[in-house]
């Protein structure tokens, strides 16, 4: 099953998805997204743990 993660769990009106086979490589797109959309500079432990408790398994 894959992982995915949808951007307007974490709050906001943004509508990108994003879809990977494993957690890790979910959490390298969400950054790259974050990054680029959403002037995130980085991801902190705390931002981490935040994000994979809204991962769904799709
Ligand atoms: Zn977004």
């Amino acid at each position: 099953m894959a992982k995915t993660f949808y951007c307007k769990d974490f709050g906001g009106s943004c509508n990108w998805k994003g879809r990977a086979e494993t957690v890790e490589e979910l959490l390298k797109k969400i950054s790259k997204h974050g990054a680029i959309k959403h002037n995130m500079k980085g991801m902190t432990e705390v931002m981490k743990s935040k994000i994979i408790s809204v991962i769904r398994e799709q």
